[in-house]
Formats: C-alpha cells, sequence, structure tokens
C-alpha cells in the first residue's frame, strides 16, 4: 500500500466494512461468528477478516438457492428480463472497475494493470457475452412420424455449486456465474480462501441490480472438511462447477457420487511453448514471457514448457534472458509492475521446493531461482525463474508448479517435439510458433490440448470455449459450450394419432 497513496485507494472504505455471507439475498455472519483473515500478498498485511463459512452455512445457502430455483420470481421471469439484470450487472462492475480493480490487486497480488487490462474487462464482456444468450436458448422440434408431435425443451439443471480458485478470483467467478445465471439456475459460490473480496463485492452489486434472493449465494470459507466440501457432497445440488488443482478435482468427483450430481472440472496444466527456428523470433520471446510470467505463473495454461528448436536455442535464450532481466518486479499496486508476488507464503514454499528439484536434477539455472531481498522481502515474492537443459522427464517439466518458473527443453525434430509435447498427464492449452503453416495446423491438431494457440500465446475471448484434455479436465467452459454444462434438454412426445 505504500505505493498508492491511501487516498487513492478506492476500496479503501469498503475494505473496513464486515465481510459475511451473502445467503437468501441477505449478509449474515457465519455460524458462531467465525472468520477468517485474508493478505495483502506484497506485504504480508491483513487487508480484511472474513466470514468463514461452515458446513452448515453451506447447507443454509442451498436451502435458500433450492427455495429461489423453486418457488422464487427467477424461474418465471422472462429470459429478457434476466438479460436486463446481467447487462445491468456488466454495466455496474465497468463502472467500478479502479475499483475492483485495485481490489483484485490487493487480494491477490497481481500486478494492477493486469487487474485492470485484462481480469476487468474479461469479467465485464463474460457476463455480457451470457447476457445475451439468455433469450437464445431453444429446444428443436424432431418429426418422428405423423403420430407425434415431438420437442425438446432446454430446461435449467438447478441449484448449482461453484467453487473456485484464486489465479483469477473475479474473473473465474465470471466465468461460473455468467451461464449459470443466464440459463436461469440459482447458485453457491465458494470462493477461494486467499482471495474472497471481489467475489463479495461483486455480490453486493448482484443485490443492488435486482437479483431476487437465493439466486446467488456466497459462502467464504474453506474446502477440505468445509464448506466447499459441504457443497460438493449435499445432496440437494444438482451440479458442481470445479476449477482448481487435480488432486481436489478427484475429491470433488468422489464427493459427488452420492446424489451422481453432474461435474465439471477445469484443472492444471503444464503447456508445451513449441518455437521453430523459422519463427519470427522475436515475437516468440515476447510469447514465451507472456506464457509464464503473467499473473506470476499462477495461470493453469501457463507455456511452463518452452521446446525450442537447436539450431535458435542459443539467439533465444540470449534475447528472452536480457527482457526477463530487466522485468520489474514489485508490488501489484505499483504502475511499473511487471510482476508481482505470489498469492501466498504456501505456494512460495512449493515454488521454491520445484527451484531444488530442478537443480538437484541438474537442470541448469539461467536467472532467478530465489527470492528477492530488501523492500519486497516481506510480501510473497520469487524472481522470475528459467531452468535451461530441462529433459521433459524431470519434475519440473511434469509437474504443475503454478508460479514464475520455465522450463527450457531443446528439440532437434518436428516428430520428436510432438512426441513429447504431449508426454505429460494434463492437456489444457499448448501453442506452436512457426512460419510454416502446414507444421502450425499438423500439431494444432497433434497436441492433445483444450486450446492451441498458433503464433501468440493467452489469447481469451468469451465466445471462445476452454477445458482440458487428459488430467485437466472435463466440459468446456466459455462461449456456448457453457450452455452444455448449466442446462438439461428434456424431450416431450404428444400423441397426436388420429
Ligand atoms: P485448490 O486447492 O484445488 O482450490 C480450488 C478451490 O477448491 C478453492 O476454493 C478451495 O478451497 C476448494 N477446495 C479445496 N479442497 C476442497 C475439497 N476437498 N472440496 C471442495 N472444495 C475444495 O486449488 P488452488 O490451490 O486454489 O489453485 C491452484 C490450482 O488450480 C492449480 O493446480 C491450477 O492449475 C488450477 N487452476 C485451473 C484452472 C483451469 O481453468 N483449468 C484455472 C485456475 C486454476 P480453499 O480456499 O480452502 O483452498
Ligand atoms: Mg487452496
Amino acid at each position: 500500500m505504500a505505493v498508492v497513496q491511501e487516498r487513492e485507494l478506492l476500496c479503501k472504505d469498503w475494505l473496513k466494512t464486515p465481510k459475511k455471507l451473502l445467503i437468501d439475498g441477505k449478509w449474515v455472519d457465519a455460524q458462531g461468528g467465525k472468520t477468517f483473515e485474508t493478505r495483502n500478498p506484497a506485504d504480508d498485511e491483513v487487508l480484511a477478516r472474513v466470514a468463514e463459512g461452515s458446513k452448515e452455512d453451506a447447507d443454509k445457502a442451498v436451502k435458500a438457492a433450492r427455495k429461489a430455483y423453486e418457488e422464487g420470481p427467477w424461474r418465471k421471469m422472462a429470459p429478457a428480463e434476466r438479460a436486463r439484470l446481467l447487462y445491468k450487472l456488466a454495466d455496474e462492475l465497468e463502472k467500478r472497475a479502479d475499483e475492483f480493480a485495485q481490489l483484485e490487486t490487493l487480494d491477490n497480488g497481481k500486478p494492477i494493470k493486469e487487474s485492470r487490462w485484462v481480469d476487468l474487462p474479461q469479467a465485464v464482456e463474460t457476463f455480457r457475452y451470457y447476457a445475451g444468450w439468455c433469450t437464445k436458448l431453444e429446444g428443436e422440434t424432431i418429426n418422428v412420424n405423423s403420430n407425434f408431435f415431438t420437442y425438446t425443451l432446454r430446461e435449467p439443471v438447478g441449484v448449482v455449486a461453484q467453487i473456485i480458485p484464486w489465479n483469477f478470483p473475479l474473473l473465474m467467478a465470471a466465468w461460473k456465474l455468467g451461464p449459470a445465471l443466464a440459463c436461469g439456475n440459482t447458485l453457491v459460490l465458494k470462493p477461494a480462501e486467499q482471495t474472497p473480496l471481489t467475489a463479495l463485492r461483486l455480490g453486493e452489486l448482484i443485490c443492488e441490480v435486482g437479483f431476487p434472493p437465493g439466486v446467488v449465494n456466497i459462502v467464504t470459507g474453506f474446502g477440505p472438511d468445509a464448506a466447499g466440501e459441504a457443497l460438493s457432497k449435499h445432496m440437494d445440488v444438482d451440479k458442481v462447477a470445479f476449477t482448481g488443482e487435480d488432486k481436489t478435482g478427484r475429491l470433488i468427483v468422489q464427493a459427488s457420487t452420492g446424489n451422481l450430481k453432474r461435474v465439471s472440472l477445469e484443472l492444471g496444466g503444464k503447456a508445451p511453448n513449441i518455437v521453430f527456428a523459422d519463427a519470427d523470433i522475436d515475437a516468440a520471446v515476447k510469447g514465451a514471457i507472456t506464457g509464464i510470467f503473467f499473473n506470476q505463473g499462477q495461470v493453469c495454461c501457463a507455456g511452463s514448457r518452452l521446446f525450442l528448436e537447436k539450431s535458435i536455442h542459443d539467439e533465444f535464450m540470449t534475447k528472452l534472458t536480457d527482457r526477463v532481466s530487466k522485468m520489474r518486479q514489485g508490488p501489484g499496486l505499483d504502475e511499473k509492475t511487471q510482476i508481482g508476488p505470489q498469492v501466498s507464503r504456501e505456494q512460495v514454499e512449493r515454488i521454491m521446493g520445484y527451484v531444488q528439484a530442478g537443480q538437484k536434477e541438474g537442470a541448469k539455472l539461467v536467472c532467478g531461482g530465489e527470492r528477492p531481498q530488501g523492500d519486497l522481502a516481506k510480501g510473497y515474492f520469487v524472481k522470475p525463474t528459467i531452468f535451461d537443459g530441462v529433459n521433459n522427464n524431470m519434475k519440473i517439466a511434469q509437474e504443475e508448479i503454478f508460479g514464475p518458473v520455465l522450463s527450457v527443453l531443446p528439440f532437434s525434430s518436428m516428430e520428436e517435439v510432438a512426441e513429447q509435447a504431449n508426454k505429460v498427464i494434463f492437456g489444457l492449452s499448448g501453442a506452436v510458433w512457426t512460419r510454416d503453416i502446414k507444421k502450425a495446423h499438423k500439431l494444432a491438431a497433434h497436441i492433445k490440448a483444450g486450446t492451441v494457440w498458433i503464433n501468440c500465446f493467452n489469447v481469451f475471448d468469451p465466445q471462445v470455449p476452454f477445458g482440458g484434455y487428459k488430467m485437466s479436465g472435463y466440459g468446456r467452459e466459455l462461449g456456448k459450450h457453457s450452455i452444455e454444462l448449466y442446462t438439461n434438454v428434456k424431450s416431450v412426445w404428444v400423441n397426436v394419432a388420429e
């Protein structure tokens, strides 16, 4: 907070207000008045205390969502009216974009430029995009034979639990809420314990714009043996949508078996970012940096395995390390910051463990690999780190680090890189840099991942589906594909025989 003057902090007063649970349109304390703290990753100071939702609170929220689904005005509301509420929410969010961006940066640590120019506009556009879908949901008529008039209805799934992580707190909430609400579901959102603030502020806007009580419930708190687990187990939740670690994804699936609720999962990744000698090298260098250092590497689709064709290896590494060494690391609120702190101390320890593993396995540490000292020592900072000479079997090439650690893997042929690219348990994304369109499209088809970028990286739009192959999860979010996640199809047969 030292960098931005207190008077410029638009969320300053809001931070002082109590942070409660949103259940049935009311802000309520957690059972027994329990709270937990959320900290500023830039300086380890407590930002706010937040209600710690228990299993019982999760149950109350599900009951409110059920009531709103079965009885409330929500189901009877015209789709155009639902659209109007979503558009209004997008507008209100846009009006307060600066305040939300600061709040996101304070809670998560990410550079303010990223919150302001990525998270906020993407969240706003996601709500707008799904507002448009409200009035486009349609069934179909099917000509079976002249004895029957047969049609399908596209109906909401019902009560949905949405459990999200800390890396894009507001944006993940938008990806979840937008389509679920457009389709007419009611829901309970469980933000990550590290970053509950923007979801709570969003909850206030949801109440202000006039969503009926119980349609959106927000239960902050913990996952294991707490609100998160209770939601995924709950017998009256019809669907759970989860984004987070693959290990947690497995627990969610197991917990879902009680009532066989529908599940969609967005999990981790270990994306291959492949650069051929015929690529635009300067563009690829920038792409490699965005690929791994955007959001401090805490991105599920991060380009954490950089495959470099051997003939350009030295030139590429010189350009890459030159740029990376000049990256400005600092508190997220500083406008000049290009790389902020990690979200938590726990993440820092995890990342430093991987740095040690890389060194032990014989990878060559080219830069970073340590924590900055001086002013930044209080915060959860890790210097941008690059390992060269990595072998695809090493731990740092196989496991998701979720931090600013790049593994560079030199390769000699298209066949070799094609094989190595898919040799991981994950399949969320990948990228290819080349001027040869044949090579680009061949690899795009070959890479087992839900997204492949050609001569670009980390490009997103609410219209374009996103999700995983293999252990990166199942189901596709964004685009029309989210509509599948949040609707049921019903066939209706009408006997019209003479
Ligand atoms: P996480 O530990 O899996 O947490 C994600 C959410 O699940 C949090 O809200 C968490 O609550 C909750 N949770 C934890 N255990 C639970 C349980 N047993 N039952 C129900 N809910 C539970 O993941 P994270 O550490 O926050 O985030 C990092 C991971 O997320 C990375 O592996 C990354 O790849 C993945 N990720 C994937 C995508 C994608 O789109 N595919 C996007 C972002 C992140 P707590 O607050 O208590 O932790
Ligand atoms: Mg966690």
